[in-house]
């Protein structure tokens, strides 16, 4: 059913994995989506010309987001788009999902790489959403891709899990600023999804595959669609008395 006609979405990393299918599943319920990417604009485009195929409407805007000036590119190139494409510049879900991802030691995380970490993850996100809520219709939605490893002592992923620990933080806190005006500020924890980048360790081995379904109650390894259905439902009106939540997408994982 179309039940985000006439709305509006922006999807930060939106050119391939988890955001590209966000992206997909807002635009296949009516949403006009702008496309965020990176670095990579041929995938961005790949993203909106499998939208416009589908019937859907969405534009793809590039902005590297580990500067305050790239965040604020970005902002300002949202609202020009939303002006050229609906004569507003009105948006009603925000979805920070872009994010500097990848496994390394404790011992070799360098400062340099912990301010990335930060800055793509953290920074980027708070003043993406400060620029934006003006912007941002009342009974709007910000939705953040978390992670599972918030809740999992995972190794080599210290610094990560730390930002990502700081956007549950921020969910909570900002959804009490923003409630006033009606807009919901959730959190969605994925655990191991299989993207292009993670595919080819997720399926490393047929003992690798039944080690990762060992630490799951589901019994397969997590999908793009499987994290992009509960985005769909917290954008939805249905969600609208959830806020502050930060809601698990892990098919169970390490339940114990
Ligand atoms: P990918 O690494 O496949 O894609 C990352 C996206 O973010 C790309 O669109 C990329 O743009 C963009 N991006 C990365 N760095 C920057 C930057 N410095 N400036 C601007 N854009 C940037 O990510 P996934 O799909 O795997 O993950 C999406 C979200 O889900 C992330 O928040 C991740 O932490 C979370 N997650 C993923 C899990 C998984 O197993 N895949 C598990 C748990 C959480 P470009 O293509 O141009 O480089």
């Amino acid at each position: 059913a179309r039940t985000l006609a006439r709305k509006t979405a922006l999807v930060t990393g939106a050119s391939r994995g988890i955001g590209r299918a966000i992206a997909q599943r807002l635009a296949a319920q009516g949403a006009l989506v702008v496309v965020h990417y990176g670095t990579d604009g041929p995938a961005a485009q790949e993203t909106v010309d499998s939208i416009v195929e589908a019937g859907g409407r969405a534009f793809a805007v590039g902005a590297e987001l580990d500067t305050v000036d790239g965040v604020e590119q970005l902002a300002d190139a949202v609202r020009s788009g939303l002006r050229a494409h609906t004569g507003e510049e009105f948006l009603d879900i925000l979805v920070n999902n872009a994010a500097v991802t990848g496994h390394l030691p404790y011992a070799e995380t360098t400062p340099d790489l912990f301010d990335r970490l930060f800055a793509v993850n953290v920074r980027a996100p708070f003043f993406l959403a400060q620029r934006l809520l003006p912007a941002l219709r009342d009974g709007g939605r910000i939705i953040t891709i978390g992670s599972a490893v918030t809740r999992i002592a995972l190794g080599d992923e210290l610094a990560y899990t730390m930002t990502k620990g700081a956007m549950e933080a921020y969910t909570r806190t900002l959804a009490n600023e923003a409630g006033a005006r009606r807009i919901t500020v959730n959190l969605v924890a994925p655990g191991p999804t299989e993207t292009d980048r993670t595919r080819a360790f997720f399926r490393s081995s047929p003992q690798m595959e039944a080690m990762m379904l060992q630490g799951q109650a589901l019994p397969w390894i997590g999908q793009p669609a499987d994290i992009a259905d509960p985005v769909a439902f917290l954008a939805s009106e249905d969600a609208r008395w959830i806020t502050g939540h930060v809601l698990d997408a892990s098919g169970g994982t390490y339940l114990g």
